[in-house]
C-alpha cells in the first residue's frame, strides 16, 4: 500500500491543495476532466468516494479459471484484432496466454481499444467469463496494462479495486492510478476535525480513512471511511447554512405592526374566506413579519393548494406599514396572473401596483424604475426584471418569489439585497421531499400548505395507449358540450424544440378536425410573449375550447373552467412535472381528469401508474426520488448544487441531521469559526462561501 510506510524515492510530495494536475498521468491535460467530477485539488480526489469496488484479490489462471461468473485473469497479450462483423457492428477480439494456456476476450464497439492491445504486454482483465467452446472467454472485461515487472504493486490488481464515478476523459483506471499516486505523495494530511471530536463521533483519522476508502482490505472499511468524509462534506454544508441563518438573524429589519384591524381589512378584499391550512400558514407569516429579524420562509403547498392568497396577505400587510413589496415569478405569463389578481383584490384601494417584465424597454422601463425608486409604487409584480440592476426600491421591506425551484439561491439572495433586510416568502409547488427539504433548504423555515381550498370535484387521472384515443375524444366531448374547456400539453425537449412545435402544431389541427365546429388555440414557447398572453387570455376568456399548448403552462396558470387535461407523450416527462401539470385541472366544482397519453415504444412506465394511485405531492415527489436519484434534485442551479462526492442521499440523512446539529451548536458558540482547532473546516466553508458569492464569505 502506497504512502503507508514509503515515500517513493525521488518523487514530488505534494500538498492536500496542490492543484491534481500536478499528479502523474493527470497533467494540464486531464485537467479540465477532474474538474467536471468536481475535483480541482489532490484533496478534492482524495475525497472522491468510489462508486463500487471490483474484487481482483485472486487472479485465476487460464487452468484455474470458474466456469462463468465474474473473475480476474492476469497474462500476456498474444494477439489482437478488429473484425466489422456487419454495419454498425464491430467486435475487438483478443488471445491472451498465462503458463498454463490461453484465455480470450471480446468487446464490441470499441474499436478505440485496439490501438492499447498491443502482443506482448502484460495486462489484467476483469469481468464477466463465459466459455465458448469450452475456453475462458471475457465479455467486454475492464482491461487495464500491467507493469513488466510483476513484483511490483499496482493498483488494479491483487487487491479490492476501485471504481470511482469516471467522465469524458478521464477513466475509472485513469482515476484510480491518480488516487494510487496522490497516496504516495501527500505529505502532512490535515485533519479538519479537532482530535477529541472526532474520537468522540467514533469516525476514523482521516489518513486513515483516505486509504480504506480507496484501498480497502474488506469492503466494511470502506464503508466506515466513506462515511467519515460524508460527515465532513455534511458538516462543511451544514456549517455554510448555519451562518447563513445565524448572519440574517443579526440583521435588523422592518417589523411590521398587525391589528385585528388591518388583518380584518386585509381578510375582506379576498374573494374567499381563508381555509384552515391558510390561516395556519398566515399565522406563521404574520408571526415572522412582526419580528425586526428577516423572515426566511419556503411556503411548500401542493398544485392548487391557494398559496396565492396567502403572498397577497403578506404583501397587503407590508403595504399596509408604509412598506415596498415585490412579488416575483418565474415567467411572464404567472407574473402576469399575478399581477391580475392583485389588482383585482386592491381594486378601489390606494395601493399602486406596477408590472415589471423583461419585455418592458428603454422609456417604459426608465419610468417604472423611477417610480419604483421614487417610493411611488408599493406593490411590484415582475420578473427576473425585478432583478435588473435598474431596478432600485425606496423601501423595500418584503419580497415574495413564486415557484422558487425556478429560481436559483444566488437570484433570490439577490433580491434580498434589494432593501437593508427585507422579509423573504418563497413558494413552491414541486415539493421537496420531505426527507431532503432538510438538506436543500436548511436555511430556511418551512411551512405547509396541505389539502386544498374548499369546493373543488374529484379529479381523476388515466393512463391511456393510443389505441384508447377514441375513449379520450368522447370524454373532451363530453366536456365541452358541458360548456368546460379543455388543455392538451406536448413536452418540450429543449434540444428538439422545432419537434415539439411540429407536433403541437399538428395536434392541434388533428383536434380542429376531431371538433368540428370547436374552437381550438394554440400556445407555445417559440410565440411572443404578448401573442402567447393574447392566447391564453382568449382561453381564460373562454373564446377558445381547447387550447393546445406546449409546456409554457406548466407553471401556475389557474383556469378552474378547464376540466381535462391531455398530456401528449406523458412517458416523457418527469413524475413532479406531470403532477405539476395535472394541477391545471381540477380547480373548480365539477372536478377534473388528466389523461397521461403514453407513446412509448415498450411497456407503459411504471412511474406512470404512481400518478393514477394517488394525488400527495409529497408522496410523488418521494417516489420520484427513489426513482431517479437525488442527483437530478440537485440539479446544478436548482438548489446551489452542494457538489457531494462522498455522501450518499437519502442514504446518509442520519449523519446529515448530526452534522446539523454539531453545526449549529458550533455556530452559536463561534459565529466566525475562530477556534483554531476547527480551522481546517472553516477554511472550507468559507472557500465554499466564496463560490456561492455569499457576501459573508469575508467572515
Ligand atoms: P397555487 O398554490 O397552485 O398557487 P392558487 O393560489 O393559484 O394555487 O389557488 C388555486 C385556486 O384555488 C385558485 O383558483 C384560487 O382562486 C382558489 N382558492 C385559493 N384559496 C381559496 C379559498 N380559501 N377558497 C376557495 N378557493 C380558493
Ligand atoms: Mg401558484
Amino acid at each position: 500500500m502506497p504512502g503507508e510506510t514509503e515515500l517513493v524515492p525521488g518523487a514530488l510530495t505534494l500538498g492536500q491543495d496542490d492543484p491534481v494536475a500536478l499528479l502523474p498521468g493527470v497533467g494540464a491535460a486531464r485537467a479540465e476532466a477532474y474538474a467536471r467530477l468536481g475535483v480541482a485539488t489532490v484533496g478534492d480526489l482524495l475525497r472522491l468516494a468510489p462508486r463500487r469496488f471490483e474484487d481482483r484479490r485472486s487472479p485465476g489462471t487460464a487452468a484455474t479459471l470458474p466456469g462463468e461468473g465474474e473473475a480476474t485473469w492476469v497474462g500476456r497479450i498474444l494477439s489482437s484484432r478488429v473484425v466489422r462483423a456487419r454495419p454498425g457492428l464491430c467486435v475487438v477480439e483478443m488471445a491472451g496466454v498465462d503458463e498454463t494456456g490461453e484465455v480470450r476476450a471480446r468487446w464490441w464497439n470499441q474499436a478505440w481499444l485496439a490501438r492499447s492491445l498491443t502482443p506482448g504486454v502484460t495486462v489484467v482483465l476483469h469481468g464477466r467469463l463465459q466459455r465458448v467452446a469450452g475456453r475462458a472467454e471475457f465479455a467486454s472485461p475492464a482491461v487495464e496494462r500491467l507493469p513488466e515487472d510483476p513484483d511490483t504493486a499496482h493498483p488494479g490488481i491483487g487487491r479490492l479495486v476501485p471504481v470511482h464515478p469516471a467522465t469524458t476523459g478521464v477513466s475509472p483506471a485513469g482515476i484510480r492510478r491518480a488516487v494510487w499516486a496522490a497516496l504516495a505523495r501527500v505529505r502532512g494530511l490535515e485533519d479538519p476535525l479537532p482530535e477529541a471530536f472526532r474520537a468522540a463521533e467514533g469516525l476514523p483519522t482521516l489518513s486513515e480513512a483516505v486509504r480504506r476508502m480507496h484501498f480497502p482490505i474488506a469492503l466494511k472499511d470502506a464503508e466506515q471511511a466513506r462515511r467519515r468524509f460524508a460527515f465532513d462534506e455534511l458538516l462543511v454544508h451544514e456549517l455554510l447554512l448555519a451562518r447563513r441563518r445565524a448572519q440574517r438573524r443579526r440583521r435588523e429589519g422592518f417589523a411590521f405592526r398587525f391589528t385585528p384591524t388591518l388583518d380584518r381589512r386585509i381578510r375582506s378584499r379576498f374573494p374567499f374566506r381563508l381555509t384552515a391550512a391558510q390561516d395556519r400558514v398566515v399565522a406563521e407569516v404574520r408571526a415572522d413579519l412582526a419580528r425586526a429579524t428577516p423572515m426566511n420562509r419556503l411556503l411548500q403547498g401542493d398544485v392548487g393548494s391557494g398559496k396565492t392568497l396567502v403572498a397577497a396577505y403578506a404583501c397587503l400587510a407590508a403595504v399596509a406599514n408604509g412598506a415596498q413589496a415585490a412579488f416575483m415569478a418565474p415567467t411572464e405569463v404567472l407574473a402576469r396572473q399575478h399581477e391580475a389578481t392583485m389588482t383585482r383584490i386592491l381594486a378601489g384601494s390606494q395601493v399602486r401596483v406596477t408590472g415589471l417584465y423583461g419585455g418592458l424597454r428603454g422609456k417604459a422601463r426608465a419610468e417604472a424604475a423611477g417610480r419604483v425608486a421614487a417610493g411611488e409604487v408599493d406593490l411590484v409584480v415582475g420578473t427576473h426584471a425585478v432583478l435588473s440592476k435598474h431596478v432600485e426600491f425606496a423601501r423595500l421591506a418584503l419580497v415574495v418569489v413564486d415557484e422558487q425551484h425556478k429560481f436559483g439561491v444566488r437570484q433570490r439572495r439577490e433580491l434580498v439585497t434589494k432593501g437593508p433586510a427585507p422579509h423573504c416568502l418563497v413558494m413552491t409547488a414541486t415539493p421537496i421531499p420531505r426527507t431532503l427539504a432538510m438538506v436543500v433548504y436548511g436555511d430556511l423555515d418551512v411551512s405547509i400548505l396541505d389539502g386544498p381550498p374548499p369546493g373543488r370535484g374529484p379529479r381523476e387521472t388515466w393512463v391511456v395507449r393510443p389505441s384508447e384515443g377514441a375513449r379520450v375524444v368522447a370524454r373532451v366531448k363530453a366536456e365541452l358540450a358541458a360548456g368546460h374547456q379543455v388543455f392538451v400539453v406536448y413536452p418540450l425537449v429543449e434540444e428538439s424544440d422545432k419537434a415539439a412545435l411540429r407536433d403541437a402544431t399538428a395536434g392541434r389541427d388533428a383536434w380542429e378536425r376531431a371538433l368540428p365546429g370547436r374552437r381550438v388555440g394554440l400556445v407555445h414557447g417559440k410565440m411572443r410573449p404578448e401573442a402567447r398572453n393574447e392566447a391564453l387570455d382568449a382561453f381564460r376568456r373562454r373564446e377558445v375550447d381547447l387550447l393546445v399548448a406546449t409546456v409554457v403552462i406548466e407553471v401556475g396558470i389557474d383556469v378552474p373552467n378547464a376540466t381535462v387535461l391531455v398530456v401528449e407523450h406523458a412517458e416523457r416527462f418527469g413524475l413532479s412535472q406531470l403532477h405539476q401539470l395535472r394541477g391545471r385541472v381540477g380547480r373548480g366544482r365539477s372536478g377534473g381528469l388528466c389523461v397521461l397519453m403514453d407513446r412509448s415504444k415498450g411497456g407503459t412506465p411504471e412511474r406512470l401508474a404512481v400518478l393514477e394511485a394517488t394525488d400527495d405531492g409529497f408522496l410523488i415527489a418521494e417516489e420520484d426520488l427513489r426513482l431517479r436519484g437525488a442527483g437530478d434534485l440537485f440539479g446544478t442551479r436548482q438548489h446551489g448544487s452542494p457538489g457531494f462526492t462522498a455522501a450518499l442521499l437519502p442514504e446518509d440523512l442520519p449523519l446529515l441531521a448530526r452534522a446539523r446539529a454539531v453545526a449549529r451548536e458550533l455556530v452559536e458558540r463561534d459565529l466566525a469559526l475562530a477556534d483554531p482547532a476547527w480551522g481546517g473546516l472553516a477554511a472550507r466553508v468559507r472557500s465554499r462561501e466564496a463560490a456561492a458569492g455569499d457576501p459573508s464569505a469575508g467572515g
